[in-house]
């Protein structure tokens, strides 16, 4: 049997950090992954240009169900301290947009980065190793792998969520919580594509491809205003993305498809000095011509000309481009989410160290917490920052 001081599984962003810095620490660690490469979803991410963090991080852009769990970590290893990290590797990076961070050149310099720190620390990796069985010893854990047994007095689980199987993605980190009574929230996919039922799918089918800027709100009132992307199974694109997260089977999402235009004004003055144009060739001048056809067949935009419209028909456009209802008929599931909202309950986690309280010497870190980012590199500020809050109690056990 082997002995270390800390056993880490799960070679992703959370658990490559967390062993960067325990190690570094002058701690014995083993890094443990059942696939073939470290940080595969880094790799993945951004394009293959790593949106690594974001330079507007705060709580409220996280998702729980305690919204000040996430505090107190984002608080000590923040997104400067990790821009500054990167900045140590000279790695390029720049904002995107609304904040978001790329590397210029590719996502392998954030995973490289992360390896050289593991080595700074001393780290054993091994992959492809399979967690077999774990138990409480009496003075830790002791886990039975393919390869032999591992003991120590700590363990972190930064296995991460269930999205993307195919990059490794499994429910360990969930069975460990619950095999030593941790409560376990129920999860689904976040920051994930919408599909739409049959019938308004054939509506919408030769939309595949277009993209316009909208304000799309849940209704619960969240709204998030970037692209919205029509594609073959329904609906994609950031701002949709983003509100996923905020959705519940049933309910509709709103779409203001010109949040910047007063559509009532806009088709009164156009009636004034082009009454004879029809209402469809009117909008056309500020929405995708494709969308407005297709808005034309949905009734949402009659078939008359501009001044053949009343005051109500006005009002009455104006509304339905404010605000255009869309009930998704699910969502593309985990195969394409992003992330995995719910996960291991923060209740019986402590915020300050990532250690389960009635589980000593057990961490969990990263998405496998219930705790979930918007869209923009708050995922991978928050597998930082709680490495990070880990790390530094590992080391002052
Ligand atoms: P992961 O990075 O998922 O790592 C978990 C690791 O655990 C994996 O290596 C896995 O192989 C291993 N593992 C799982 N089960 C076992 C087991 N049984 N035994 C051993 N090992 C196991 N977030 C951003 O902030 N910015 C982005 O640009 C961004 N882009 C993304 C793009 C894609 C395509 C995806 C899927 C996600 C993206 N995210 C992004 C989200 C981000 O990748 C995750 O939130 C983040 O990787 C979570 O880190 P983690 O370490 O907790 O989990």
């Amino acid at each position: 049997m082997e002995m270390f001081d800390v056993i880490i599984v799960g070679a992703g962003a959370a658990g490559l950090f967390c062993a960067a810095q325990a190690g570094q620490q002058g701690l014995n660690v083993l890094l443990l992954d059942n696939g073939k490469k470290p940080g595969r979803k880094i790799l993945m991410s951004g394009g293959g240009r790593c949106n690594f963090t974001n330079l507007y991080i705060e709580p409220a852009a996280y998702l729980s169900n305690n919204p000040h769990f996430c505090k107190s970590a984002l608080a000590r290893y923040t997104q400067w301290d990790f821009i500054d990290l990167v900045g140590r590797y000279h790695i390029g990076w720049h904002e995107k947009t609304l904040g978001q961070l790329f590397c210029d050149e590719s996502a392998q310099q954030i995973v490289d980065m992360l390896l050289s720190e593991c080595d700074k620390g001393g780290v054993t990796v091994r992959m492809r190793s399979e967690v077999l069985n774990t138990e409480r010893s009496e003075a830790g854990y002791r886990l039975t792998l393919n390869g032999g047994v591992v003991h120590a007095p700590a363990l972190v689980i930064a296995s991460g969520g269930l999205s993307m199987p195919g990059l490794g993605a499994s429910p360990f980190g969930y069975k460990i919580a619950e095999a030593f009574g941790l409560n376990v929230l129920p999860t689904r996919a976040g920051l994930v594509p919408f599909t739409l039922h049959k019938p308004q799918l054939e509506q919408l089918r030769t939309l595949s491809g277009v993209s316009v800027e909208a304000m799309v709100s849940a209704e619960n009132g969240v709204s998030f205003r970037e692209n919205i992307l029509f594609t073959h199974r329904g609906l994609s694109g950031p701002a949709i993305l983003q509100i996923s997260s905020y959705w519940r089977p049933g309910e509709k999402v709103i779409i203001n498809l010109l949040p910047d235009q007063e559509v009532d004004a806009f088709l009164q003055t156009r009636r004034a000095s082009n009454p004879d144009q029809s209402v469809k060739n009117a909008l056309s001048q500020l929405l995708p011509k494709r969308l407005v056809d297709i808005l034309q067949v949905t009734g949402d935009i009659p078939d008359i000309t501009l001044k053949q419209l009343s005051p109500r028909d006005r009002v009455a456009i104006a509304q339905r481009l404010h605000g255009w209802k869309v009930q998704p008929n699910g969502t593309e599931g985990y195969r394409t989410a992003e992330v995995t909202l719910g996960g291991v309950d923060t209740r019986a986690l402590s915020s300050r160290t990532m250690e389960a309280r009635d589980a000593p010497g057990l961490f969990f870190i990263g998405e496998v917490v219930d705790v979930t980012g918007w869209l923009g590199g708050y995922n991978f500020q928050w597998a930082w920052s709680s490495a990070w809050a880990c790390a530094q109690a590992l080391g002052a056990r």
